[in-house]
């Protein structure tokens, strides 16, 4: 079957028919494809439910958790969010389609500059990269960016992301997988007049968020 409308089954099949219902989540999942980021290896599996590995013992997340995480933030055209965890670049591309700007950050130089370069080529033009510990967030961003409105997580955390929250806006959302290193759970965190509120929203598994904030390599 054509990658196209293997993308249209997984929309309706995984993503729809589990209840999720933002339009703008649901026709970047339409339009990005997803085959371009999984390896060869992995290539019939590209549409399948579940993560795959990447390399680098890292792995592109199963659709509806990613899923789950966007519409989570209730994602805006005018938002400017960061996110932790390039990986492959697929979730950077999502996000791209919808908001005004992705700041992505990736620990693992390879991983980095292979999303980078296949960004570069679908043509995105409002993806910032770095490579280094997003979990102490991106400091001295753009002198333009004075916080982002949303911040996704896209590995497990030991704790409370309190470096990440201190670039978070007002009314801006983060979400994160939190808990030990083999099992998580999704948290939102937003910050509604300077308190920050949190919200849980069920088990999952990511991989470690290693760094200053995270877990030991
Ligand atoms: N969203 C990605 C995609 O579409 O491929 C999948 C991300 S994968 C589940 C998690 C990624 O987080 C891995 O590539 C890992 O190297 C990265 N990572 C872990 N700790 C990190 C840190 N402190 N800073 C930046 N990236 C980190």
């Amino acid at each position: 079957m054509r990658f196209e409308d293997q993308r249209d089954i997984m929309v309706q099949e995984q993503l729809l028919a589990r209840g999720i219902s933002d339009i703008k989540v649901i026709n970047a999942f339409l339009k990005v494809p997803r085959e371009l980021f999984v390896t060869e290896k992995w290539l019939e599996f590209t549409y399948m439910d579940h993560p795959l590995q990447i390399g680098c013992e890292q792995t592109i997340s199963q659709p509806y958790m990613v899923a789950v995480m966007m519409e989570l933030l209730e994602l805006q055209a005018t938002d400017k969010v960061l996110e932790i965890g390039t990986g492959c670049g697929y979730v950077t591309a999502l996000l791209a389609e919808i908001v005004s700007e992705v700041f992505t950050i990736e620990r693992i130089e390879e991983l980095l500059l292979s999303a980078k370069s296949l960004l570069k080529e679908l043509e995105y033009n409002n993806i910032y990269f770095k490579c280094g510990d997003g979990s102490v967030g991106w400091v001295n961003v753009l002198p333009s960016v004075s916080g982002f409105d949303k911040i996704i997580v896209s590995a497990g955390s030991p704790g409370r992301p309190d470096l990440l929250l201190k670039q978070l806006k007002e009314g801006g959302k983060l979400v994160i997988p939190q808990g030990t290193r083999s099992f998580q759970e999704l948290i939102v965190y937003e910050k509604k007049n300077g308190n920050i509120i949190e919200n849980k929203h069920g088990g999952c598994v990511f991989v470690p968020l290693i760094g200053k904030d995270g877990w030991d390599d």
